[in-house]
């Protein structure tokens, strides 16, 4: 927990400040997300154990990670909806994969720069869900990352997911998701979410760094291409390096994380209230019924959802 706000908190305000109210304010928790959500999990603290006992006890971290997995399995399986034996099955086979990949391809480096990173920090660097924390305009901001690493001219915090597109992550470097976002009323919020995290990761990070370091928020998704051979599921990782994205828009961020959090500050959970008639974001509420709704968790309790529904009928 941090004293301020959250990078999820902030992103999901943005997706739609009634959501926001359900879920930090009220309290309730929606079902949609949780499966997937307990997925990553999973696979975060798979890896994160693999790393910590490799430090610890000089583990093989890709043998504890996998461990790891396994003893944590059945605890998993028992708290999600799984259709069948068979859907079991595969994702199973499917996390396993994508640790593999993990430890096959980049594992063994960041262990060496989790090392680098520990000295470095003089903290706690590896997760899952550490908590950085930072100011930025005054207000105090925090985001998650699952480990920190370093190398002579970065520090890195690493946030691990299964796919990218999972988690929303831009791919489009040469797009300016904020500046488009909030000056042209392209309704990307979950994207601009992800870039927020890496604003506030970077300003978090930045402390630990000395004059002639960089620092920065990389997404890794372990299962971000996943194939048969031989009948055996096989996946690949890919990462993706989020200061692309802050190149021309730390400012609009900056200013982004100020708005979102002086509207929550003020308590104003009307999406309408909050993005129709302000000057600051070029969109409206119609974006988040067109976009957001029909996924939403809360839409039978929410007032705003209903209301429309009645005006509709008349
Ligand atoms: S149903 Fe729509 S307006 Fe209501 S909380 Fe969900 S996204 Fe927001």
């Amino acid at each position: 927990m941090t004293d301020g706000l959250t990078a999820q908190e902030l992103s999901t305000y943005l997706l739609c400040p009634r959501k926001y109210e359900f879920e930090h304010v009220t309290g309730l928790t929606g079902d949609t997300q949780q499966n997937q959500d307990r997925f990553r999990q999973l696979l975060r603290k798979a890896i994160c154990t693999g790393h910590s006992k490799a430090r610890k006890n000089d583990a093989d971290p890709h043998d504890t990670a996998l461990e790891a997995l396994d003893s944590t399995w059945e605890l998993y399986a028992d708290a999600t909806n799984h259709h069948s034996t068979q859907q079991e099955t595969t994702e199973k086979a499917r996390a396993r994969a994508g640790i593999d990949a993990y430890f096959d391809t980049v594992g063994a480096a960041h262990l060496e720069r989790i090392e680098q990173a520990a000295t470095i920090c003089g903290r706690s660097v590896i997760g899952p869900n550490i908590i950085l924390t930072a100011e930025i305009q005054g207000q105090q901001v925090g985001v998650n990352v699952d480990y920190i690493m370093a190398g002579e001219s970065q520090i890195v915090g690493i946030r691990l997911t299964d796919r990218m597109w999972g988690s929303k992550v831009p791919y489009e470097s040469s797009d300016d998701i904020a500046e488009n976002h909030f000056d042209q009323g392209e309704y990307e919020p979950e994207k601009v979410g992800t870039v927020i995290r890496a604003r506030i990761a970077e300003e978090a990070l930045s402390q630990y760094m000395s004059s002639d370091m960089e620092s920065e928020l990389t997404y890794l998704s372990v299962l971000e291409t996943t194939f048969e051979i031989s009948g055996e599921c096989q996946a690949e990782i890919e990462q993706r390096p989020m200061d692309q994205f802050l190149v021309d828009s730390r400012q609009t961020i900056d200013d982004a994380i100020a708005w979102i959090a002086g509207n929550i500050s003020d308590e104003i959970y009307s999406p309408e209230e909050a993005f129709d008639n302000q000057d600051y974001w070029n969109g409206s509420f119609e974006q988040v019924v067109e976009n957001s709704c029909k996924y939403c968790p809360y839409a039978a309790g929410c007032q705003e959802k209903i209301r429309r529904e009645v005006i509709f009928d008349v």
